[in-house]
């Protein structure tokens, strides 16, 4: 019989981790530091250039993601997908609900992840519980990716937020980034506020009163000494703000939804009003949206939101390859 492989030539080939995150597991923002985030940026700039030629290379050959998702995803699921099949490796997909795995028969995170990691190389997760994904990371022997848990925290959104907010404006240094909506629940604000305190930035929170930016955020944006507004007005910030990071209000984590309804339609971004914006400056959303920005707006140049829906694939493949030492 012929050999599958050739072990010889499979030991000759050395590992590569110039980014420093093989084996590792992204939970949380707090991870990164600049000189991380700059080696992620380069590696999704060689991405970009690599998908825009030849579409896709084997560099994760034989490796599989297990992509779990106990809540609503269609951005966050595809594009890891994307991004898996893109660098030559597979998925086994839990995305269309948990209802049709086990998980519905009452077993447990830390059994689904036990379970999982048998047949994958790493496990990408989305949960509604804060603190779900370490728990995962605590049971896992294979790398655990937050892909959002609850309303903690969402990293691989902000780094790709962060990354679009670089190539779009070009720099990270001496912006003013306006956050608007729903800053209590929105864990993309979460995690996008704690790695802009690494850069030059100011930062103006716009939200209704019961949905302003939790104290344990705040308290370290104050710790970081960084220029910070809060206001209940757009209004206040639309002429100077550089990006105009806008949420949706996260019906999901309201316990009494007439109270959703007071709030739901506080924001809404229409092309009148970003007539008063700067002439350089854009305009974000994590997605989905719910008339919080108008679709006479997605015309504007300066509506970045389907471009920032792009860059989550390529800084996605830059992760994967990076926890899967190829990086
Ligand atoms: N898609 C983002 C998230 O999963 C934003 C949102 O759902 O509003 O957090």
């Amino acid at each position: 019989m012929n050999p599958l492989f050739n072990l010889e030539e499979l030991d000759r080939k050395t590992a590569v981790d110039t980014i420093g995150l093989t084996g590792k597991n992204i939970l949380s923002v707090d991870q990164f530091d600049t000189e991380l985030i700059s080696k992620i940026f380069d590696r999704a700039r060689e991405m970009r250039a690599m998908v825009n030629t030849v579409g896709g290379v084997d560099l994760l050959k034989g490796r599989v993601l297990a992509a779990l998702f106990y809540e609503p995803s269609t951005r966050t699921s595809s594009s890891f997908i994307a991004a898996m099949e893109r660098l030559g490796g597979s998925v086994i997909p839990i995305t269309q609900g948990v209802k049709f795995s086990s998980v519905s028969k009452g077993e447990t995170l830390a059994d689904t992840v036990r379970t999982l990691e048998q047949y994958a190389d790493a496990i990408v997760l989305r949960h509604p519980q804060v603190g779900a994904a370490n728990l995962a990371g605590d049971y896992a022997h294979i790398p655990v990716l937050n892909a959002g848990d609850g309303a903690g925290e969402h990293p691989t959104q902000a780094l790709l937020d962060l990354f679009t907010i670089r190539e779009e404006l070009g720099t990270l240094n001496g912006l003013k980034v306006a956050m608007i909506g729903d800053l209590k629940n929105g864990r993309t604000v979460h995690s996008l506020t704690k790695l802009l305190l690494h850069y030059n930035v100011s930062l103006r929170f716009v939200s209704p009163e019961i949905l302003r930016m939790p104290l344990k955020i705040m308290n370290k944006v104050i710790d970081a000494g960084v220029n910070i507004r809060e206001t209940h007005d757009v209004a206040d910030v639309i002429e100077n703000a550089d990006v105009l990071y806008v949420t949706r209000v996260q019906k999901e984590r309201f316990g009494d939804l007439a109270q959703y309804e007071e709030v739901k339609d506080h924001y809404v971004i229409t092309s009148e009003l970003i007539e008063r914006a700067k002439e350089k400056m854009i305009i974000m959303h994590p997605l989905p949206r719910v008339g919080e920005i108008h679709y006479a707006v997605d015309n504007d140049p300066r509506a970045a939101y389907f471009r920032q829906v792009k860059n989550g694939m390529y800084i996605r493949m830059a992760l994967l390859a990076a926890v899967l030492g190829e990086a």
